[in-house]
């Protein structure tokens, strides 16, 4: 996918997701670059604290010992060298994007103007991309949704005329499942799949769950939020909003979906600058509201496309990594298996450290985290496929030697846990 926007899907176009400092929330403390970080970090020589082993066991610097190397850097004089792998406990993938506690996408049925005209400017004020689902024998005017298409938008398929595929035969339904992504694929110039599919009216029989994976990669049929391994990508659940509708109850499912690790999708038909709406017809008065309220918990939560987010768990579930040594050192290797020409997403992986790390550097790919005395976990991005050099660097401390075997080098020897699957 194009690089600007797959990021503008991501993480809206600021690249931020619309929550400011939220990323560096979520990693952590980030390190400034080289320079200023290790000149608070050498001022600390001599005096580093090392807090234990394990809680019960209070670790002296000469413990690192058989761990470490001595790296001689130009601007810094000499600096240790930690083996990563004995400080770094476990890789995981986070379960959302940036290690956010949730997602959220936002869906818009049946092809409105108003999507166009208001849903896509309130999302883009606050750093948000949403996903159009149209029914494309009503679409009079393409041009609009190969703009939101290309302001980083998903255009999800709602098939041709809105049958519900109950009323259908397995040929017909196909039928209308075919023409639907195939006049969008004809009409929008830029994406080469539609990944979301959504069933008309909320009918999705479970016969039907087959044909459309023939087609696409996920799909909206079910209520309420989805955990974050769904059973069924072919039945994913959304919560949909009628008259009267109400900004508390919107406000309430979020919070829900926080509280329980949750992806929220909340789906819309028309928005209208109207005070009051009717049963499809949402006012643009609450729908900001609720917007309001989802940008208030941007550091809760991951806001991107439905088809993002399918792709997301679907690399989660998939991802798979190791810390290997390589030419240019030890790498932390990320694979999912999954094909790459599909699952291009950037993923999220939380980093471990054992207890009782002292302050020291995180080199990881081309950025630098200082992690502050007793962190135990950071997130950073990884891109499946690739091979990340991590490098663990100190200021050298009395008692911390690159020489000799440390009585405790053996307890602090961890291998890297990585769950197959969550
Ligand atoms: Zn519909």
């Amino acid at each position: 996918m194009e690089e600007a926007r797959l990021r503008a899907r991501l993480a809206g176009h600021d690249g931020e997701g619309g929550g400011g400092s939220m990323r560096t929330r979520a990693m952590g403390f980030r390190g400034r670059g080289g320079a200023l970080g290790w000149a608070a970090l050498i001022l600390l020589g001599g005096q580093l604290i090392l807090a234990g082993c394990d809680e019960s066991s209070p670790l002296r610097p000469a413990d690192l010992t058989g761990l470490a190397q001595i790296h001689r850097t130009p601007d810094s004089g000499d600096t240790v060298a930690i083996d990563p792998r004995q400080v770094i406990e476990s890789v995981r993938p986070a379960d959302w994007y940036q290690g956010k506690r949730a997602a959220c996408s936002l869906v818009f049925d049946d092809t409105s103007w108003s999507h166009y005209s208001l849903a896509a400017p309130e999302m883009e004020a606050r750093g948000f991309r949403g996903t159009f689902a149209l029914v494309t024998s009503v679409v009079f005017d393409w041009s609009i949704w190969q703009e939101l298409d290309e302001r980083g938008h998903e255009i999800a398929n709602h098939t041709r005329y809105h049958a519900s595929m109950s009323t259908l035969t397995p040929a017909r339904a196909e039928e209308e499942i075919v023409n639907g992504r195939d006049d969008i694929l004809a009409h929008i110039p830029g994406p080469t799949r539609v990944d979301s599919f959504v069933y008309p009216n909320g009918d999705a029989p479970s016969w039907c769950w087959e044909i459309v994976a023939r087609y696409h990669r996920c799909a909206r049929g079910a209520h309420g939020i989805n955990p974050p391994v769904p059973g069924n990508f072919m039945c994913l659940a959304g919560s949909g909003y009628y008259h009267p509708f109400s900004v508390e109850e919107m406000n309430a499912n979020l919070d829900q979906a926080i509280s329980q690790g949750g992806w929220y999708v909340p789906y819309y038909h028309r928005l209208t600058n109207q005070p009051e709406g009717s049963h499809l017809v949402c006012p643009v008065r609450i729908f900001r509201a609720h917007l309001d309220h989802i940008a208030e918990r941007s550091g809760d939560v991951w806001v991107a496309p439905f088809g993002t987010v399918a792709a997301y768990i679907r690399e989660r579930m998939a991802l798979r990594c190791d810390l290997v040594d390589t030419f240019s050192g030890c790498c932390l290797h990320v694979w999912t298996g999954l094909d790459p020409a599909q699952f291009d997403l950037p993923l999220s992986v939380v980093l471990t450290f054992r207890v009782g790390m002292p302050e020291f550097i995180l080199r990881f790919g081309n950025e630098s985290f200082r992690v502050a005395e007793g962190t135990r976990e950071i997130t950073v991005e990884v891109q499946p496929g690739g091979y990340t050099p991590v490098r663990i660097e100190m200021a050298p401390a009395d008692g911390l030697q690159a020489s000799g075997l440390a009585a405790c080098s053996q307890r602090l020897h961890s291998s890297i846990a990585c769950p197959t699957e969550k």
